[in-house]
């Protein structure tokens, strides 16, 4: 593999407090601080000049339906999407058929992400079958690569067995990541329950179903000592019990999506069902306490939940048809929009929620520049406007709520190991 030159890129590296007009080497899949100009003549160049260079983004939190589902995604379709949207290290979550809650299952993803274009982690289950009713064996799931556990789509309701499963977790030293839902307020729930639900006649799901785990979750760690992630924090209430919680020292992190920075349940209106999701589109409030709290830290980083779903199964009437959208090409603007373009927050920043601390929640060797680090980069335009089309993407599934909208900021580029594996113009090579 030849040596790699970025030239000329705005270089945003927050875990270095780099910020500067440069140049960005690796050689041998590395980052290195510089190359001799022999070897720079024989290095693939990449121009970068009025483009941004920072870390590959780090996405903790995806869903690539294999093993089951993989007319709706597997994990090289899945893989190509995170490439596309500037994403190079990529934690997928365990709900597949059959869910990954052995070591065995675990072993068929590991497979198949060896041979995906980016790094791509798995997670195993909290319990068997995500049942909420044993523990899946978290010992050899640590042992055959599971970088955290959860039940993601589905929440542990006993108490009693989620103490336990924190309590196991922290003795194998893996994180949990909760997927926050009493199923007992939430029964046929496809949407935000408040005025709006009420007008389009929908079941709402509260706010309060949130909050109840988030507040268990925090006493749960704060009782055990275990790191406990809240996945997709959606409520205002849960933002301010996180930030407390943060506050007192409780080992709680925990992550928004761009769709929740960026969308309120008011979407709903005309029942479209790539706005429904779960936990839903809420208030304007809670998106405003959400970027809120992405500003104070207490959000940790940016997640997307891409969640694939074919075409006949959204297809359908808005109380049946599956939540979720998909998420790894659209991440980058949309989050854009939202933190720069209206929270006015400063652009490393943004790169920061998408890379290094993102990657530190699950502490990953990912999501720096700097000289050693594994030469994963993104680069981007923060300013050209284009027009997403999700039939053009490179997910098998087209449920986004972005599909023929206009966004700002493109991925131009991504390199992983030191290999140039997209660009906008050439597509994958
Ligand atoms: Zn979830
Ligand atoms: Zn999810």
């Amino acid at each position: 593999m030849p040596a790699l030159w970025i030239k000329n890129g705005r270089v945003i590296d927050p875990a270095a407090k780099r910020d500067e007009t440069g140049d960005v080497f690796a050689v041998d899949g590395r980052i290195v601080p510089s190359l001799p100009p022999a070897e720079r003549k024989r290095a693939e160049a990449l121009d970068a000049r009025g483009l941004v260079v920072c870390p590959g983004l780090v996405d903790i939190h995806v869903h690539f339906r294999e093993p089951g589902q993989t007319h709706k995604e597997n994990i090289q379709s899945g893989a190509r999407a995170a490439a596309a949207g500037g994403f190079t290290t990529v934690v997928c979550m365990p709900n597949t058929s059959p869910p990954v809650d052995n070591a065995g299952t675990l072993q068929l993803v590991n497979a198949a992400a060896a041979k995906a274009v980016v790094r791509v982690l798995p997670t195993a289950c909290i319990t068997v079958g995500m049942k909420g009713q044993q523990l899946a064996p978290h010992g050899p799931l640590k042992a055959a690569g599971a970088v955290a556990l959860t039940d993601d789509g589905l929440c542990v309701q006993s108490n009693e067995l989620m103490r336990r499963a924190v309590e196991y977790a922290r003795m194998f030293d893996l994180p949990v990541l909760d997927h926050c839902q009493d199923d007992s307020l939430t029964d046929k729930a496809v949407m935000n329950e408040g005025v709006v639900s009420t007008r389009l006649g929908l079941k709402g799901w509260p706010h309060a179903a949130e909050d109840i785990i988030v507040a268990r979750d925090i006493i749960l760690s704060h009782y055990s000592g275990a790191h406990i992630h809240l996945q997709h924090i959606s409520s205002a209430l849960s933002v301010e019990l996180i930030r407390r919680a943060k506050r007192d020292g409780v080992r709680i992190t925990a992550e928004a999506t761009p769709h929740h920075l960026a969308l309120t349940e008011e979407a709903l209106a005309t029942y479209d069902t790539n706005f429904k999701m779960n936990p839903p589109l809420r208030t304007e409030a809670d998106r405003q306490a959400r970027i809120a709290g992405v500003k104070d830290g207490t959000i940790d980083c940016i997640g997307t939940d891409h969640a694939p779903h074919s075409p006949d199964e959204k297809d359908r009437e808005f109380d049946y048809a599956p939540n979720g959208i998909i998420g790894l090409e659209t991440a980058l603007p949309v989050t854009l929009g939202v933190l720069v373009g209206e929270a006015r927050l400063k652009l490393p920043r943004v790169v920061d929620l998408m890379t290094r601390r993102a990657a530190e929640v699950l502490r990953l060797p990912a999501g720096t520049l700097a000289p050693g680090a594994a030469a994963d980069v993104c680069v981007f335009d923060p300013v050209e406007r284009w027009t997403y089309h999700a039939a053009q993407g490179f997910s098998k599934s087209r449920n986004s709520p972005w599909d023929g909208r206009t966004v700002t900021g493109r991925v131009r580029a991504t390199v992983v190991g030191g290999r140039v594996v997209y660009t906008a113009e050439g597509g994958f090579a």
